[in-house]
């Protein structure tokens, strides 16, 4: 099991239509690649899980990071991972607000080249637990 968490930037910001889109084809594949995760959005911020097998999470990622809906794409995470927390959701959607954005991203301070996390034992470690507890305390996909 392989986990992937990016940031980046929509572009240009996505109406609902455009939301649809991403959110239909995404599902489609996740779920034939046997692909989980969560997307969040907010005012054009995006925080994206992708969770599965390493072959196909890495082949998945890469065909999202060449397309031109979105820019800077940042791993904030990767790795081998034991278990999934988002089996639910071959792509979970939640657009978040402003009190929402700030306590995920306050989590990992962002610059425009790095993310820095406080304690980097902790913090990368727990940011899929922290992600995965505050979707299920905070939203119903
Ligand atoms: P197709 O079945 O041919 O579908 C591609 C669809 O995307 C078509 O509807 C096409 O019109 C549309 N499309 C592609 N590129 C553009 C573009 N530049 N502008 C407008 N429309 C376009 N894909 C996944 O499989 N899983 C994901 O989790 C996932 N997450 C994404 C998250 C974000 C933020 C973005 C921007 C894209 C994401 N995608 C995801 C889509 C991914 O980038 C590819 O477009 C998609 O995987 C291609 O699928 P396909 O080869 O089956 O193409």
């Amino acid at each position: 099991m392989y986990r992937i968490v990016y940031l980046s930037s929509a572009s240009p910001l996505y109406s609902d239509e455009a939301l649809k889109d991403i959110l239909t084809v995404s599902r489609r594949n996740n779920e034939q690649s046997g692909i989980t995760g969560i997307l969040l959005y907010h005012e054009g911020s995006i925080l994206q899980v992708l969770e599965g097998d390493e072959l196909k999470v890495t082949n998945c990622y890469h065909r999202i990071l060449f397309d031109d809906r979105h820019k800077g794409a940042m791993i904030i995470m990767e790795g081998a991972c034991e278990q999934r927390y988002f089996e639910k959701w071959s792509m979970g959607f939640q657009q978040v607000n402003d009190a929402q954005w700030d306590t995920v991203s306050g989590y990992f301070p962002v610059t425009s080249e790095s993310v820095q996390f406080e304690n980097k034992n902790k913090s990368a470690q727990d940011l899929v637990t922290f992600i995965g507890s505050f979707c299920n305390s905070s939203f119903r996909f």
